[in-house]
Formats: C-alpha cells, sequence, structure tokens
C-alpha cells in the first residue's frame, strides 16, 4: 500500500487524480505526530505498482520507475534525482510517500503527460497519444494488423459429404483443407495473419471451432462444399453461396444448415446440442453483435468468390448454423459448390480452381478489412485507425 504523506504549509484536504477514464480521490490527513498523513493512494487507476526490497521501494507509475530508499528524502527517476520535501516511510504495511513526488517529481519525469495543477491539487493525466497512422501495406491498402482464423469443415472421421463427382475417393474435408491451406498462404502472402483450425485430416467439435477466433482475431471463415440430395435434379444445382448466421428462410437454406450441423453425429464424447436445439442456437444469435458485420463480409466474400466460380452465383444466405454460433466475431460459412455436380466438382477438385477459390476469399476478407479500417478512422473523427 502506497500513502502520501504531505509536507505542505496548507494542505489539501485531497489530492485529485484525474486521468482519460476518470477522477480518483485521494484523501489526506495531517495527524501524524505533525507530520501529515494520507490515506492510503488508491493503486489501480494510476496503474501504480510497488517492490519493496528491504528498505528500497520501487513505484511504477505511467511507464517510469521511480526508486525510494525508506528515510532518504530523494527519489530517483533513471538517471534523474528529485529532492523530497519529506522521508519515505513504512508504517504497518503501508508505504507513505511525501506529496510532493507526486506534486513535482512524477510531472517533471512525466512531462508532458503528467501535471500537477496546485490550486486544484490535482494531477492531470492526458491521453497517451495515439500512434501515428502506420502506412498501408502496399499489397491491401491495410494499415492495422489482423488475424483471420479459417476453418476447414469436418475431418477425420467425419468425411463431410461424399463427393459423388470428387476423384480418387476424395470427400469434401479433403478440399475444405486443401483450400483452407491455400487460403492461408494467401493471407500470409498478403502481410496479414491467418491461422487454421486444424491442418491435418482430424476432427474437431462444431462449438469448438468459432473458439479458435477469440481476442486476437478479427474474422472467422468457415469453408464447405455442397451436396444435393439424391433426386431427379440432384446434378443440376452448382455454384458458390455464403451464409452468416441467422434463422434460415427458405427450404434450401435449412438443407444447407440440417447438412453442416449433422456433423455433430460424429463427435463422439457427448455431442453438445444445445438443450433448445436450434432453438437455443437462433436466441444465441440476439446476442451476436456482429450480425450486420457477418452479412456485409458474406457480400464481399461472395462478391469476389463468384466472380471466379464456373457454377451460379447462388448469392448471400443466412440460416442457423452450429459452426457459427459461438463465434464472437464476424464470421461465414463459404460453400464453395456442389460435389453433386460435375463441373463444380472438378473446378472444386483441381489445384487451379481451388487456388481461384482460395484467393477470391482472401480478397473477400481484405475487402471487408479494408471497409472496417475506414469506419474505424471515421468513428475516430479522421484520427488515428485501430479497434
Ligand atoms: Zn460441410
Amino acid at each position: 500500500m502506497i500513502a502520501l504523506l504531505l509536507l505542505l504549509v496548507r494542505p489539501p484536504q485531497a489530492v485529485v487524480i484525474a486521468t482519460p477514464r476518470g477522477l480518483t480521490s485521494v484523501p489526506v490527513s495531517t495527524d501524524l505526530g505533525g507530520a501529515a498523513v494520507a490515506e492510503p493512494l488508491l493503486v489501480a487507476p494510476l496503474g501504480v505498482s510497488l517492490v519493496m526490497e528491504g528498505t528500497r521501494a520501487t513505484v511504477t507509475l505511467g511507464g517510469a520507475g521511480f526508486v525510494f530508499e525508506l528515510g532518504v528524502p530523494y527519489v530517483s527517476a533513471g538517471a534523474a534525482v528529485c529532492p523530497l520535501a519529506g522521508e519515505p516511510y513504512m508504517a504497518r504495511d503501508t508505504l507513505y510517500l511525501p506529496l510532493s513526488w507526486l506534486a513535482e517529481c512524477v510531472p517533471r519525469a512525466l512531462a508532458p503527460r503528467y501535471r500537477w495543477d496546485a490550486a486544484a491539487a490535482r494531477l492531470d493525466v492526458a491521453s497517451p497519444p495515439l500512434a501515428p497512422p502506420s502506412p498501408p501495406n502496399p499489397m491491401t491498402g491495410l494499415r492495422q494488423h489482423h488475424t483471420i482464423v479459417i476453418d476447414p469443415g469436418h475431418g477425420g472421421r467425419d468425411p463431410g459429404n461424399p463427393g459423388l463427382y470428387f476423384p480418387e475417393g476424395r470427400t469434401e474435408k479433403d478440399i475444405t483443407l486443401a483450400i483452407g491451406k491455400l487460403m492461408r498462404a494467401e493471407l500470409l502472402r498478403r502481410g496479414l495473419a491467418a491461422n487454421l483450425t486444424r491442418s491435418t485430416d482430424t476432427l474437431i467439435d462444431l462449438a469448438d471451432r468459432a473458439s479458435y477466433c477469440r481476442e486476437a482475431c478479427d474474422l472467422f471463415v468457415s469453408i464447405h462444399v455442397n451436396a444435393m440430395p439424391p433426386g431427379r435434379h440432384s446434378t443440376r444445382a452448382t455454384g458458390i453461396e455464403t451464409y452468416f448466421l441467422s434463422e434460415a428462410k427458405t427450404e434450401d437454406q435449412k438443407r444447407v444448415a440440417e447438412m453442416e450441423n449433422d456433423a455433430i453425429r460424429f463427435e463422439t464424447d457427448s455431442p453438445r446440442l444445445p438443450a433448445g436445439g436450434l432453438g437455443t442456437i437462433l436466441k444465441d444469435l440476439q446476442l451476436n453483435e456482429y450480425l450486420r458485420e457477418s452479412a456485409q463480409l458474406a457480400g464481399l466474400v461472395q462478391g469476389a468468390v463468384a466472380r471466379v466460380h464456373p457454377g451460379e452465383d447462388r448469392g448471400v444466405q443466412q440460416a442457423a448454423f452450429m459452426v457459427l454460433t459461438t463465434a464472437r466475431r464476424p464470421a461465414i460459412l463459404v460453400e464453395t459448390g456442389f460435389a453433386t455436380n460435375r463441373d463444380d466438382a472438378a473446378f472444386l477438385a483441381s489445384a487451379l480452381g481451388q487456388r481461384k477459390l482460395a484467393n477470391a476469399i482472401a480478397d473477400g476478407v481484405v475487402a471487408y478489412l479494408l471497409e472496417f479500417e475506414r469506419k474505424v478512422a471515421g468513428a475516430q473523427g479522421g484520427g488515428g485507425p485501430g479497434r
């Protein structure tokens, strides 16, 4: 604990510390054997940390270390030494510091951010200056660091859809992994960070996939391959569609969500289908603050992929995908084409097709991030970027 020892002729009743986060009042009293003593200084609002080593106390404030010696009326900050109006001392578990440290030494060491207003007995702490906007990445135009999590659908004992027209016994899980790896390589090449939920033929529970995208992650892209159930026209359906999480409005959207959510039956240890089934998923939706962002991301990815895909542009769709419900970032699911259509399947299974798809999804992601950076810069009145 730290307290202020007050050695002024007419001491203030309290010292106010004004930071961008708010005001903290540190009461002071003057009746300890003639010496002035404050209540313990509140540690958290100042960001103060204290280390005691014998009679030496190191107080870190505003990124600077102040070294006190008990009973010595000086404090050193780096190479500079600042005289104090009194001596620091310990009483019980509290370190008492002369107020002149806060009034004179701190503003001197940390100018111009820390300023002492003697009339108001107030220490004003300004916000740290905004980092100057970094120059845009020449390849993408992005100024900030971004991390994307790529989720190749299915894996391990869950093959995904069997891939009616894929060669050599390949299934959906092989195609999604190939596209995911290429997309990661492409994003890295453009200077973004990208992680895969799986980089091998392994199964990850649906509810766990989006958890790969948390603090240091900007968005989540799940990659899948579509299929039509057997029927008269099952081989006709073709093309690309991009989903964001919402309530399915059409039978076709319901079909795709049920097909992808069905992967849960491969999860051996007690599948975690929410107790209320889809109802619970939809309730989760209302908690998802990223719906609008996800829809925008879906639109930009869909537009980019539709330009390179030989099949139909089936547009942006919405449905309740388990894999997207736990996302706490903008999240989409790309159905990259139909394994039940000969042309789509050939495109999806070819190295060139996979590369085109991966690059196009990366194009959509970068376009979204550029809009995002513009929006954030606008919200800050044209000031520095950041989130
Ligand atoms: Zn799938």
